[in-house]
């Protein structure tokens, strides 16, 4: 078995319980895992790269907010996280479907997003998610 490994960045906000709101340029590192197909591929590295930017482009530049820290929001844009009111522009937040928006939810999400697109290959894939140069996590699935 051999890996490829593909990376992006994007520049995006979050906040956790008990955190301020505060922004990191993110790096994602990617790995595929797999045997090498008739062409001598583990995967196809445009195919990999434009699935991997279009999932984080989503995030660029974007306040990201877990689904369910979020105890309610209005048509005014307002939204309320852990007693306080936030008013952020709409298409200034990416809602995800996971817990927090922690550095491995988020890895996880990634995962999961490039596991769909490239289900009919056989492959393993490890996304880390790097916060800052002493911080990351992985999610390998
Ligand atoms: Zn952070």
């Amino acid at each position: 078995m051999q890996y490829v490994e593909i990376s992006t960045d994007f520049s995006a906000a979050h906040f956790l319980e008990s955190e301020f709101i505060h922004g990191h340029n993110f790096k994602v590192k990617v790995k595929f895992y797999g045997n090498l197909d008739n062409d001598g591929m583990v995967v196809d590295f445009d195919k990999a790269k434009d699935t991997l930017d279009e999932i984080c482009n989503k995030f660029d530049h974007k306040v990201m907010l877990a689904e369910s820290s979020v105890d309610s929001r209005n048509i005014a844009g307002e939204i309320k996280v852990q007693k306080k009111i936030y008013d952020i522009a709409k298409e200034d937040i990416v809602f995800l479907p996971i817990s927090a928006t922690t550095a491995e939810y988020v890895a996880e999400y990634i995962a999961k997003k490039l596991k769909e697109k490239f289900k009919s290959q056989n492959l393993k894939i490890s996304v880390e998610l790097e916060e800052n140069y002493d911080s990351s996590a992985t999610f390998f699935m």
